[in-house]
């Protein structure tokens, strides 16, 4: 089968795999859709501290597809399913998996990091990963449905309410999509941030109440010229010291700052513990998708959340080494691949 091996730093070959076989308990997957994620660019660059990934390995961890075959004890799902997977596989013995905090489980399979993923024609995942589509969800937006676990994840843990007052910093994939759930999950008013027009355009589409260019605006004075005068969220999601300091800085009294964005493993901020004092803020993280895949699935299929209009491109596995050494292509939106292309 087509295949993108990761090799090591800078180095993605495509090339002739062997189709994986499977166990019993095992689904085959003819990939249709495998989306490039910001993991993939930390382990194409090398970055330390990105997922553990022993090359030679077929990357790709959000991809959707069609079962292609079953193992004997399989009863999920069956041949011809529409079908994605989420790729952290936990083993239910270990001690974070007995205490309900299966994430930080000790003997974790990642799908495209540990183990081969979705960059390929074919994949074989435990059963257990194997989440069917809606009748009207693409392949597109069924890859969509594990970055969208990761945001429900974090968006559980700001804990709004309806009525509260949310900021957005940060108006790309993840940022469009937290806007959207801050909307879902009660907010009154929703501003983003971001310097880039087009995408504070595609942000006012999807529900954005105010749209600030932080960079040419006076953030403060724009939201309290809009009412915002009591944040009770801010959701960071850029991932810099910069925009960090500065969702500290936006919060209100009693806020929750969510640091969504990754940055790079040894960043600091600066934090005075007096201003955390003075305005009681609760400073947050959140790590990857515990049992939020089915519920991500139903909000793309009930449309209620809208995953495609961050879709910049959809191209072949020849284009996968592009889009991950190119920050200028990633800029445009996000990248899907389709091996079938
Ligand atoms: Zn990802
Ligand atoms: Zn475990």
């Amino acid at each position: 089968m087509k295949s993108a091996v990761f090799y090591g730093k800078h180095d993605l070959r495509v090339e002739e795999s062997k189709k994986p076989e499977i166990g019993p308990k095992d689904v085959l997957i003819q990939v249709k859709a495998c989306g490039v994620c910001g993991t993939d660019v930390h382990i194409y660059e090398g970055d330390k501290g990105a997922a553990e990934v022993t090359p030679p390995t077929i990357l790709g961890h959000e991809f959707s597809g069609v079962v292609a075959q079953t193992g004997a004890e399989v009863v999920n799902c069956k041949v011809g399913d529409r079908v994605c997977i989420d790729p952290n596989c936990y083993c239910g013995t270990c001690e974070p998996c007995r205490n309900g905090a299966a994430h930080y489980c000790e003997n974790m399979i990642g799908y495209g990091t540990t183990v081969n993923g979705g960059f390929a024609e074919y994949c074989a995942v435990n059963e257990r990963q194997v989440y069917l589509l809606g009748e009207n969800t693409t392949f597109e937006q069924g890859a969509m449905a594990e970055p969208v676990a990761c945001c429900l994840h974090g968006i559980d843990m700001c804990e709004i309410q309806p009525g509260h007052q949310v900021v957005v910093i940060g108006g790309g994939m993840i940022g469009l999509l937290m806007m959207q759930l801050a909307n879902l999950a009660g907010a009154a008013k929703v501003a983003l941030l971001e310097p880039v027009e087009n995408k504070r355009e595609v942000a006012k589409k999807l529900g954005a109440d105010i749209c600030i260019d932080p960079i040419k605006e006076d953030v403060q004075a724009v939201l309290k010229a809009a009412g915002m005068t009591w944040i009770n969220t801010v959701i960071e999601c850029v991932g810099r010291p910069s925009t960090i300091r500065q969702a500290i800085d936006i919060a209100g009294n009693k806020a929750v700052v969510m640091m969504f964005g990754l940055t790079k493993p040894d960043e600091t901020i600066q934090v005075k513990p007096f201003e955390v004092f003075q305005k009681e803020l609760v400073l947050k993280a959140s790590f990857i998708n515990p049992y939020t895949q089915k519920r991500a699935l139903d909000l793309i299929d009930t449309r209620r959340l809208d995953v495609s209009s961050m879709i910049y491109e959809v191209c072949g596995l020849e284009n996968l080494e592009g889009v991950l050494s190119k920050p200028e292509l990633r800029a445009n939106g996000k990248y899907i691949i389709s091996p079938e292309k």
